[in-house]
């Protein structure tokens, strides 16, 4: 009796769980394939420039995203006891399946939108529901609601994505709007709103890519962060809200109180944008100490570092990131290649 018992649940389940482990190695051995790691091509270009800032913007998603996705939704005693509690790149729980410096969903949509900003300069939703669709192969721990929005699209259906997502998943992307939009704040609103509403189309996932992006782009154009020029404009029925998390969050900062706890540091977008000002406002200039405190807060780890790792960038430019192994993360060289593309379109 107990042996037939075995055989039906035991069974099934184990023929599942190899099923899915199967099914993420194979994306994972996409992924390397279509954004490859660095093959070493750097040239030295620092110096206060403007593709510098721009690569550093978008290599600091990929570095955030890497040196953070080991960790995403994991207990902090586990992550702190199995990867310590400085930022090194590290290979995943199970060590047979990720290379270390492997990057996830943020990086992967953060080079689809890229993608979509077309040479004359303008952003082709067509072109950026053909990646989304293109991605669904190699996707690299995606949210919910970006997944269910990518198969309705794959079936036919291009009506806008979710309407009750708040997540971080349009502001993941933004960064290369803000490149490429530098000059023109309009340009880059439309350009967010229109790459979110495939996959976010609640005003409040819109609004927070709003806010990433106005943040990213004053950056890049070395003007200070202060809350009222970052405010969401249009698409937020929220507005005092955002004003009220985003002015703790500097306030927080400036005094110097651990914030991220009182802040939140989960996928909601509530959530993880005033978390990743916070740790901008507090560590503009250091990256690794940032990255430590989110390490000890837990949560949406790899997404509030890549965006956190796009602020450090967009201000700092590359020196930013000082010792830290960015040439190691994977796609660095498509990175670099988008962000000179990008910064040329200006
Ligand atoms: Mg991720």
């Amino acid at each position: 009796m107990l042996d037939l018992l075995f055989l039906g649940i035991a069974l099934p389940s184990f023929a599942y769980l190899a099923y899915r482990a199967g099914d993420v190695a194979l994306r994972q051995l996409r992924s390397y394939q279509a954004i490859p790691f660095a093959s070493g091509a750097f040239a030295a270009e620092t110096g206060d420039t403007y593709d510098d800032h721009a690569f550093a913007a978008l290599v600091g998603v990929a570095l955030g995203d890497a040196l953070g996705m080991p960790r995403e939704s994991l207990p902090v005693w586990l992550t702190q006891l199995r990867f310590g509690a400085k930022p090194t790149l590290r290979r995943g729980i199970l060590r047979v399946l990720r290379r270390r410096g492997t990057i996830s969903d943020d990086t992967q949509l953060t080079i689809a939108v890229a993608k979509a900003i077309r040479d004359d300069g303008s952003f082709d939703a067509e072109t950026f529901e053909r990646e989304l669709a293109d991605w669904w192969r190699i996707r690299i721990g995606p949210g919910r609601a970006t997944c269910a929005s990518v198969e309705r699209l794959m079936n036919g259906d291009s009506a806008p994505g979710d309407r009750n997502s708040q997540g971080n998943g349009a502001a993941m992307r933004v960064v290369p709007l803000a490149i490429a939009y530098v000059d023109d704040l309009e340009a880059m609103l439309d350009a967010v709103r229109n790459s979110s509403r495939p996959t976010h189309a609640d005003a409040e996932a819109i609004a927070g890519a709003e806010v990433a992006g106005r943040a990213t782009r004053l950056l890049l154009r070395g003007e200070p962060l202060e809350v009222v020029s970052l405010l969401p404009r249009a698409s937020s029925e929220n507005i005092e809200r955002w004003e009220k998390l985003l002015s703790a969050a500097k306030e927080l900062a400036e005094s110097g109180d651990d914030g991220l706890d009182e802040l939140g540091t989960t996928g909601w977008v509530f959530h993880t944008i005033p978390s990743v000002l916070y740790l901008f406002w507090r560590w503009p200039n250091d990256f690794e100490q940032g990255l430590s405190a989110l390490f000890r807060a837990g949560g949406d780890v790899d997404t509030v570092a890549a965006l956190y790792g796009a602020l450090v960038g967009a201000s700092g430019g590359m020196d930013a990131f000082g010792d830290l192994p960015w040439q190691e993360v994977q796609g660095a060289g498509v990175l670099q290649r988008e962000a000179g593309r990008l910064a040329a379109l200006t």
